[in-house]
This record gives structure tokens, C-alpha cells and sequence, in this order.
């Protein structure tokens, strides 16, 4: 049988990780964090020394070190949605800092950092039923999806959503700096000259701010439900 594939994009913040996560879990899915591919990029850049800006040098490093995605194991369940490896080491939480959100969304913006990135993408869904969630999942890695979403609630719910995770796990930054930060990446994502961000052509839209994430997984698993018979 040919592998279901669930596509969900939406801009930062608009509940697409944690719904992607319950969903999948509730479904028996893997669940695949394609952000978390572009922030190891970012943070690959860093540790090398190669500039964010530098395309071909972040290409190289892609070809020369793997990243890897899987569901954390018991002793893994520290409160992450998803176990991330560079080459083997554990940097699941290294690259959820703002720095590495600054600068996934830059390393973001290259053609060639994105094909690599989608081709990865694209054999995972290949071979396993997956939730997976991004910016160009519904139109450039899986429009094929059995099911395509487009995730949304307004900038003010999600930037309250992103201060409330970042107190939580005990950083320091002010509402203001977390809501100019929120809309600067979805600039970038909306505009970039490569497969920016938009509604894909027959996805299901689906505004975030007035529902419980709860009732967003019930939503989406009640479809799929339709979707399977
Ligand atoms: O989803 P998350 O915020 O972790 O993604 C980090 C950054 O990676 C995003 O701001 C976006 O610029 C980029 N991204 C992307 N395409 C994807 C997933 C993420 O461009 N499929």
C-alpha cells in the first residue's frame, strides 16, 4: 500500500509542531520536523565557521554531515517533540535557541539548501506514513499529499504562544522582541524568491486562534478518518 502522507504548512508559531506531533502519535505516523532540518543547517554554518549567507558553503556541509530525525525514546522524553542527530550527536535542543531560529530562516532563503533539504524529505515520505510539517510541504516536497493543511492563527496568538515556550524553558526575552522576530521571519518565508510560503492550490485552511490544540488533532483525525475508508 502506498504510504499516507499528511503535508501541513503555516507561518511560525501557528501551532503546526505540536498538532504534527499528537496527530501522528494518535495515528501511528512518523512525525517529521522539517525546520528542524534548516536549523541544524544554521547550526552546521556556526560550528564550521561558514557564513549563513554563504550558499555553496552550506551545500558542501550538508554533503559532508547527516542529519537525522527520529521519535525520541524513553530515555530521550525531556519535554522534546523530536531527536535530532548531526552525525550521531544529540542537538536537539542546541538549535532551538533564537539564534538558530534567525538563522535557519536565512540559511533558508538558498535554492540549493532547499533542494537538498527537500530531496531528504521526500524519500522519508517515500517509505513511511508521515505528518510532516514545514513552509513547503503542501506545494514543493509532497503535493501528492493524500491530505494537505494550511495552519494559521493571527500574529498576536502566535507570538503569545512562542513568548509563553520560551519562559517556560527559562529564557529571557521580552513580548515585543519575540513578535518583531515572528514577523520578520514570516517576511522572509512569504517572500523569499524560492517556493515562498503560500495557501497551496486544494489545501484545507484551517485558522488556529479560537480552538485547544486538542480540538485541532480531533478536527484533522476525523478527515483523515474519511480520507482512509
Ligand atoms: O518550523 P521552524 O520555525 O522550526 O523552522 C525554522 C525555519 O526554517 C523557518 O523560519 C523557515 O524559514 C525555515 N523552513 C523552511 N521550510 C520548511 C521548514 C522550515 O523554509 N519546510
Amino acid at each position: 500500500m502506498e504510504p499516507f502522507q499528511i503535508a501541513i504548512d503555516g507561518p511560525v508559531a501557528a501551532g503546526k509542531g505540536t498538532v504534527a506531533r499528537l496527530v501522528a502519535s494518535r495515528l501511528g505516523f512518523l512525525y517529521v520536523d522539517t525546520g528542524a532540518m534548516y536549523r541544524t543547517t544554521a547550526l552546521l554554518g556556526k560550528r564550521n565557521g561558514v557564513e549563513w549567507s554563504d550558499e555553496a558553503g552550506l551545500v558542501s556541509l550538508l554533503q559532508h554531515h547527516e542529519i537525522e530525525l527520529r521519535t525520541p525514546s524513553e530515555q530521550e522524553k525531556d519535554g522534546r517533540s523530536i531527536t535530532v542527530l548531526l552525525d550521531t550527536e544529540d542537538v536537539s535542543w542546541e538549535i532551538r535557541t533564537e539564534e538558530m531560529s534567525r538563522g535557519s530562516s536565512i540559511v533558508s532563503v538558498h535554492q540549493h539548501v532547499r533542494k537538498a533539504l527537500v530531496e531528504q524529505q521526500q524519500r522519508i515520505a517515500q517509505k513511511y506514513d508521515v505528518v510532516m510539517e514545514g513552509r513547503d510541504i503542501t506545494f514543493r516536497v509532497l503535493p501528492s499529499a493524500q491530505l494537505k493543511i494550511y495552519l494559521h492563527a493571527s500574529p498576536e496568538v502566535r507570538a503569545k504562544r512562542r513568548h509563553q515556550e520560551l519562559l517556560v524553558r527559562g529564557m529571557d526575552v521580552s513580548f515585543e522582541q519575540v513578535y518583531a522576530e515572528l514577523k520578520e521571519r514570516d517576511d522572509r518565508d512569504m517572500n523569499r524568491s524560492v517556493d515562498p510560503l503560500h495557501i497551496a492550490d486544494g489545501a484545507w485552511v484551517l485558522d488556529t486562534s479560537p480552538l485547544t490544540i486538542d480540538e485541532v488533532v480531533d478536527v484533522i483525525c476525523a478527515r483523515v478518518k474519511e480520507l482512509r475508508v
